[in-house]
């Protein structure tokens, strides 16, 4: 057997290589074999990264001979050799995931540099504040991204050296300026890590690859692993670039760019560079970029070049691309693409105008949006009436689009607690990190002062589809003190602010939202998804209401109603408490009696609402005692009004506690002790349907469901009521009326014991709740406290409860989706667990042969398009 390839050359690969080469590495390769103006260089693959891990943590020798050989092609390519005196050879080196992945490594450039090189470039170029900069910047990223000396250290010194100078830009340091700062950066390196910086390219290159793996793993990748639906096991690649200069004088210059507006997806180039700076320049935001537009005055020829180049990226990739070049001397590169992100009423318009174009089909449209995104469109807008009499009182660029209200708070670590404690915040920053991802999930909305379009917290937040106002110059934020001014104001942390990412405008006060309209894209693009799916998809709703809007989402029917939720009503819960507490049989038909009237109503209203579309609705399932009184004073109140002692009810209620509630009398087996309960909601069930059907012609068939089932005995058991409930008032009515009785599969024994339970099931809905819960052996309450660590330590890379675990729980699923088929072929399969509407679990569930998927309101459209997208790729 050969030896395995870890590195490749850029003209060795190609943009299907993403698995191996990652985005970055994969486009490079493209673009190098498209004929693009690249720098040259090479890419440690991402198993060079997993074999890293295996290796404990070290570059083997055969990683290291392939970086070493690929190294010496560079050199002949270029004509340029690592730390040689004559013409050495300067790389830049970045991570570069199959997804790209802001918490990780992002950039060291100007590697090669030390002592003797500088002077080299200094004297090739003949321009020694150029050579100087470029040093005293690769030893603040080495630093910072390699040794982890914070960054701010390096800046502080620079602010230092600049206020000694009396300027304000750095560009206004002269070369001895720089050599000093230089001097003064070797110095702070030497002293917190106690060794000189490194000396030799190769080392400093070797540090840096393993920088990249190492970045891999830090916690800020696996909080953004764990949101994207991204496995730890995929591993990160890197690129070896050889240098070209954005600092090198007027005629240079940094920039990226987008083929379309990322925020609005209009079809016009959106981009912003700098002249006479490097890379990190643009998105950290600490000069203010140019729009590219003005390119055209500055460099034309240039200009025309990138355009070109740009709008045959977009035809070649058939996506909106998002793009970094850099111009040295007059000369223009392409240092990246990759298809930009947006925001999801970008992604709309911009799938459904590329179809019109005839760029791409309806189906490569489908696959173009990420489901997730949907969210950020159904969520609210301000009231446009209150909006119009708020005061603006800053402005800053419209980075994410949305509403967003809230308590400001100035870290990341207060937005994440504040939030926790059920506040609504909004982060304000300078500017944003990466080490402020959690913070940012946290917030409704986010504020900087500094940064671009494209900064981080611009992209990021785009990403997330968070509201976000970037650069905001107009106000004044203290972080250490936690305050901002603007104008003669001081807003102090848990103040209110509002802030509106379609316009950039900032409010310093609170504006109510209203619900929003979707646009007419949303429309169109929704109706091919639904054209191309098969799985179908319903709602969990409890109310006419949730129903109501379930269906304006696209909802095909209701896959499950809890009823307990009707119970908790205010008017309700003394029936409920007096049913509960009853001491004999009587008693308790008592009570039902007076609550059959209001279930009835209840249903009669999600009939109403759903007209002909199919409605689960599920008996009751929680533990009674969770309806019961626990202070002294309310079970008095209650006591007095049950007309029974104080002593005698607390004595009731303490036998109704559990030590294990979720494991308790719930569910069906409140039904084998009390069938009149079942009995009543037979009833309620089944004279809405009959009452609803007779008013208004819709042909109702009544799904009963069955939860918590175990045992196909106890199934019978309670099915057994139904039926004799539901037949004697059929058969009294005179009607033609067809219902069905089903189950949830949601304990372990009624997934292995399937074929058995489908003896008695018409239909099975999959309550992936309970099943992860009791599959894994975690309190679904609970389990949050502990996961954390579970992250950390790499055992689990996702929330169970919220992606389903499909080697363990999924397993159960496909099991019961084949024995309950085998016994009945025709049985209905559904889902109903949260997952329903979870995008990877939805394409799960297709695969596995379920018809449909039940999910909250607001996530029905997530769950249309993950549907269709599953479709497609199943169909490959
Ligand atoms: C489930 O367990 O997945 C389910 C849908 O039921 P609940 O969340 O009400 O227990
Ligand atoms: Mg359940």
């Amino acid at each position: 057997m050969g030896k395995k390839k870890f590195i490749y050359l850029f003209n060795e690969g190609n943009a299907g290589m993403k698995d191996l080469l990652g985005g970055k590495g994969a486009n490079l390769a493209e673009m190098t074999n498209l004929g693009i103006p690249v720098p040259q260089g090479f890419t440690v693959s991402t198993e060079a990264c997993t074999q890293y891990y295996e290796d404990g943590k070290t570059l083997n020798d055969e990683i290291l001979n392939q970086i070493n050989e690929a190294l010496e092609d560079l050199e002949n390519k270029t004509n340029k050799k690592f730390g040689s005196h004559e013409n050495p050879l300067l790389v830049s080196v970045r991570s570069g995931a199959r997804a790209s992945m802001p918490g990780m490594m992002d950039t060291i450039l100007n590697l090669g540099l030390n002592d003797e090189t500088v002077e080299v470039v200094a004297k090739l170029t003949n321009n020694h504040r150029f050579a100087f900069d470029s040093y005293r910047r690769f030893i603040q990223m080495f630093s910072d991204v390699v040794m982890n000396l914070d960054k701010r250290r390096f800046e502080d010194i620079l602010d230092e050296v600049k206020n000694n100078k009396g300027v304000k830009f750095d560009t206004d340091l002269t070369a001895a300026d720089l050599r000093e700062l230089v001097e003064k950066y070797k110095e702070l390196y030497l002293k917190e890590l106690g060794n000189e910086f490194p000396q030799d390219p190769k080392t400093q290159l070797i540090e840096s690859v393993t920088a990249v793996f190492r970045s891999w793993n830090n916690s800020r990748a696996i909080v953004y692993r764990r949101l994207n639906d991204i496995p730890s096991s995929w591993g990160t690649a890197v690129n070896v670039q050889s240098m070209v200069f954005g600092n090198m004088g007027n005629t240079s210059g940094t920039g990226v760019a987008f083929t379309r507006d990322p925020a609005t997806g209009e079809k016009v180039i959106f981009g912003e560079y700098l002249i006479n700076a490097q890379g990190e320049d643009v998105v950290a935001g600490i000069r203010t970029p140019q729009p590219i537009s003005r390119l055209k005055e500055d460099l034309p020829e240039c200009f025309d070049q990138f355009m070109n180049i740009a709008s045959n990226l977009e035809k070649h990739y058939k996506d909106m691309q998002d793009m970094e070049f850099t111009i040295e001397q007059g000369k223009l590169y392409f240092l990246q693409t990759r298809n930009g992100k947006r925001t999801a009423q970008a992604g709309l318009k911009i799938a459904v105008e590329m179809v019109e174009e005839g760029l791409i089909t309806k189906e490569e449209a489908v696959l173009k949006v990420d489901p997730k995104q949907l969210d950020s469109l159904l969520h609210p807008n301000f009231d446009q009436k209150k909006l119009d009499q708020a005061k603006v009182i800053a402005k800053g660029l419209p980075a994410s689009p949305g509403a967003a209200c809230g308590k400001v708070y100035f870290t990341a670590e207060d937005a994440k607690i504040h939030n926790a404690q059920g506040e609504k915040v909004i982060l304000v920053r300078l500017e944003t990190s990466p080490e402020d991802i959690e913070g940012m999930v946290a917030a409704e909305g986010i504020l900087t002062v500094r940064g671009g379009m494209t900064s981080h917290a611009a992209v990021v937040a785009r990403g997330m589809g968070t509201c976000c106002v970037a650069g905001c110059g107009d106000i004044k934020v203290n972080e250490s003190k936690k305050i901002f001014e603007v104008s003669d104001k001081v807003f102090h942390e848990g103040d209110y602010i509002s802030l509106d990412g379609s316009t950039g405008n900032v409010y310093g006060e609170a504006i109510k939202t209203v619900e929003p309209e979707i646009s007419g894209y949303f429309g169109i693009y929704m109706s091919w998804a639904d054209d191309i799916r098969s799985l179908k998809v319903r709602t969990n709703a409890d109310t006419p209401r949730d129903a109501l809007q379930a269906v304006k989402f696209g909802a095909e029917g209701i896959g499950l109603c809890r009823t307990e939720h009707m119970f908790f009503d205010e008017e309700r819960i003394p029936v409920v408490r007096e049913m509960i507490l009853s001491e004999s049989e009587e008693q308790r038909r008592k009570a039902l009696d007076k609550l059959l009237p209001m279930q009835k109503k209840d249903f009669i209203g999600i009939y109403e609402a759903m007209e002909d579309r199919p409605v689960t609705i599920r008996f009751l399932d929680p533990p009674l005692h969770e309806f019961l009184p626990s202070e002294d004073e309310d079970i008095r109140d209650l006591a007095e009004e049950l007309g029974v002692s104080f002593e005698h009810l607390k004595g009731n209620i303490e036998s109704l506690h559990e030590f294990n509630p979720m494991m308790g009398h719930r569910g069906c087996r409140l039904t084998v002790s009390y069938p009149e309960i079942a009995e009543m909601q037979t009833r309620a069930i089944i004279e809405a349907a009959i009452e609803v059907t007779r008013k208004n012609g819709f042909k109702i068939v009544p799904e009963i469901m069955i939860p918590l089932v175990g045992e196909v005995k106890e199934l019978k058991y309670v099915k057994d009521v139904v039926v004799r409930v539901a037949d004697e008032i059929i058969a009294k009515e005179g009607i033609d009326m067809k219902y069905l009785v089903g189950t949830m599969i949601e304990i372990p024994r009624a997934a292995l014991t399937a074929d058995q339970i489908a003896t008695e099931a018409e239909f099975f809905s999959f309550g992936t709740n309970d099943l992860t819960q009791m599959t894994f052996g975690f309190s679904r309450d609970d389990a949050g406290k502990f996961l954390g660590d579970y992250y950390d330590k790499k055992i689990y890379d996702f929330d169970p409860f919220v992606k389903l675990d499909q080697d363990g729980v999924g397993k159960l699923v496909k099991m019961a989706v084949e024995l309950g088929r085998k016994t009945r072929p025709d049985i209905k399969l559904g889902v109903c667990g949260e997952h329903g509407g979870d995008p990877s679990s939805v394409t799960f569930f297709h695969n596995a042969g379920i018809e449909y998927v039940s999910c909250s309101p607001f996530r029905v459209p997530v769950a249309r398009l993950a549907a269709a997208q599953a479709q497609i790729r199943n169909k490959r």
